[in-house]
């Protein structure tokens, strides 16, 4: 007998054996025991005829905590699900927005930051072991396709087995990825058209905003970007602008205790687009409604809504919306 087996042997005389214990005594199984087996928790939202857009997460940056949820966006054409960025917590986000994940169609990553592409395979690996059985499309900057390669290498040990043990098919055929290099369309059927803007993001290039048009309905995502004029004509008379936003003092509050505060306040200053400048970029691009996001810092609860609105509400006459997790646009 190998020594793993031995070693079972001995977690069953002790913690499996008093769960064993348990049930003898009538007591029902833990409910988490059969969990991964489970169906999703939420059912899917009935389906809406055209375009929306639900944004997971309104928090920029990768810090995880207990408050608003990082960078994800699902836009939705006739109930069909198109995942925008993977950023920490996206997943959950999906289901807790009723989105059964072996549902989504496509996935667009804007550029290769962490809170927005950390959950890139994860979040097809979970709708594989959740019922995928059909290949999802994705659209990003290289290296995409390295990517997909390095994440299916890094989780082969679980999908050898799963694929053994619980007879499911090689997820790695269900992940397609296309390298996105230049602005333009980057998809399109009979329903949907996605296309690109190059954004001022740096060091990141490229990095992507994209709009979304559908059923005479059109919905923007700036992704992390200055205020640019790419992008401004990129959104030019959209119905709804979802555009991120700093907030440059609640930054100089928080950089200010850090060991790296001043290369951050740099970057941050250098590559996002501050309250006083968001405004002019929904004006200029005559959008109907827009929507901060990303919003950096996101988590400090003693920033109230009037920080991040008032500024865009003086330079834009449309409609301005602090963005909430689980919002339907
Ligand atoms: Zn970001
Ligand atoms: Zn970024």
């Amino acid at each position: 007998m190998g020594t793993w087996k031995l070693w079972r042997r001995g977690l069953i005389g002790g913690a499996a054996g008093a769960a064993a214990a348990g049930l003898a005594g009538g007591g029902p199984a833990p409910p988490q025991a059969f969990a991964q087996y489970a169906a999703p928790p939420t059912a899917a939202p009935a389906a809406r005829k055209g375009l929306e857009c639900i944004v997971l997460g309104t928090k920029g940056g990768p810090r995880v905590g207990p408050g608003r949820s990082n960078p994800g966006y699902v836009f939705l054409v006739d109930g069909a699900p198109y995942l925008v960025d993977c950023g920490p917590r996206v997943t959950g986000q999906l289901v807790a927005a009723g989105i059964p994940l072996q549902s989504i169609r496509k996935i667009f990553i804007t550029h290769h930051h962490n809170d927005h592409n950390i959950e890139y395979g994860n979040v097809v690996d979970l709708a594989w072991t959740n019922g995928l059985d059909r290949p999802i499309e994705s659209y990003g900057p290289p290296p995409l396709r390295r990517m997909t390669e390095l994440f299916w290498e890094l989780n082969e040990r679980d999908i050898s087995i799963r694929m053994a043990d619980e007879g499911r098919p090689d997820p790695r055929a269900f992940l397609k990825p296309t390298e996105l290099e230049r602005p333009g369309v980057v998809y399109e059927d009979d329903k949907l058209r996605v296309t690109a803007a190059l954004v001022n993001h740096p060091p990141i290039e490229p990095a992507f905003a994209f709009r979304f048009d559908a059923a005479g309905r059109s919905i923007v995502f700036s992704g992390d970007t200055t205020a640019d004029d790419c992008l401004i004509a990129l959104a030019r008379d959209a119905d709804v602008l979802i555009h991120e936003v700093i907030y440059v003092p609640g930054i100089d509050a928080i950089v200010s205790s850090l060991p790296n505060a001043a290369t951050l306040r740099e970057h941050l200053i250098a590559s996002h687009t501050p309250t006083y400048d968001v405004g002019r970029v929904a004006k200029e691009a005559r959008v109907k409604k827009l929507v901060l996001t990303h919003l950096v810092p996101g988590d400090n609860p003693r920033i109230p809504a009037e920080a991040w609105t008032d500024e865009p509400r003086r330079a834009f006459n449309g409609e301005v919306v602090l963005g909430q997790d689980l919002m339907r646009l």
